[in-house]
């Protein structure tokens, strides 16, 4: 008897598939990369169906979606605007939040940028593991692609082909001894965010440092929250936190990026040599061609598969 209830709730358990949001707030301090400003982040709980929301709380609480409507320069990050307001850097919290599977949450900030942290979205995991999740009563909807969308631009490429379940390959090749051609696959649900991707950190070159200072920006940055490549290796006393630091980096960027579809995706992503603009066209494009895909809840596709079971589990008088 005991067997069978296990075997039922498991079965439940992956066909009937509910938002989530955080337990409780929890506060997050440190200074924008780009504006090198203190900005303090406070993530709270949202009701069902309210998707994540920036609230500017410096600027009488005025709201931002986190969506592709918004989105404003993705240049070096991707940042979103409504009537004139930015939220600057959005991508490493956002990688943190669908990485976890949150789909409600108010983030009230004070200032106009993320904080970078430590460069990555760890302390934005640690964060919320003190925060705890809280199961929503609405079921979670999907955007399950169902025709090919490809942004490809001057060898760079990304495309999002039909798939039964989410799969990510990250593809990066650059002329750098530590670097050179690497290539990383994730399966959100089956490999794990928070150890696999959630720690890989920012990175940039030695000589784009000048350049980008010169334009004003990252005058937050320096080797606290950004690894930093010489000519032949990196500047970071500690070195690397794993070899393919970089590719994992690029995950976690496409990862948030993607969180701006409003509804997690259901679909194979493969990015070649892409970055902030290609992760945000393919977003806007997809979202564009309205028959390249439809919403569903997960219980209508990845769990097909356990539709026999469940049958099985019916004719042998469990259910
Ligand atoms: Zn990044």
């Amino acid at each position: 008897m005991v067997q069978e209830v296990l075997i039922v709730t498991r079965v439940l358990g992956v066909v009937l598939d509910f938002q989530q949001t955080v337990a409780s707030s929890v506060v997050i301090s440190g200074i924008g990369l780009h504006t090198g400003v203190k900005v303090s982040v406070r993530l709270c709980p949202a009701p069902a169906n309210t998707g994540i929301i920036f609230k500017r709380i410096d600027l009488e609480g005025f709201r931002i979606e986190a969506s592709s409507r918004h989105i404003a320069r993705v240049s070096y990050a991707t940042s979103l605007m409504k009537k004139g307001v930015l939220i600057s850097t959005t991508e490493h919290l956002l990688s943190a939040l669908a990485g976890l599977r949150l789909d409600n949450v108010m983030v009230e900030i004070d200032n106009l940028e993320l904080p970078i942290l430590d460069g990555s979205a760890r302390p934005f995991v640690e964060a919320l593991a003190k925060a705890g999740v809280r199961r929503q009563r609405a079921r979670r909807m999907h955007v399950k692609v169902l025709k090919t969308v490809e942004i490809a631009e001057g060898g760079k490429r990304i495309a999002v082909h039909p798939s039964e379940t989410l799969r990510m390959t990250y593809r990066i090749n650059f002329p750098h001894p530590l670097i050179g051609q690497q290539e990383l696959e994730f399966t959100p649900g089956v490999d794990d965010y928070a150890r696999e991707i959630a720690p890989a950190r920012t990175f940039g070159f030695i000589e784009e440092v000048e350049m980008l200072r010169r334009s004003g920006l990252i005058r937050g940055g320096s080797l606290e929250n950004a690894v930093v490549l010489t000519r032949e290796g990196v500047l970071n006393p500690a070195g690397l936190r794993f070899p393919n630091e970089f590719c994992r980096h690029k995950m976690l960027d496409l990862i948030g990026d993607l969180a701006l579809l409003g509804r997690p995706l259901i679909g194979q992503v493969i990015a070649e040599r892409a970055g902030h603009a290609l992760h945000a066209q393919l977003v806007s494009q997809l979202l564009r061609q309205k028959d390249a895909w439809t919403l569903v809840s997960e219980a209508e596709s990845p769990s097909k598969a356990l539709e026999p079971r469940a049958a099985e589990l019916a004719a042998s008088g469990v259910s």
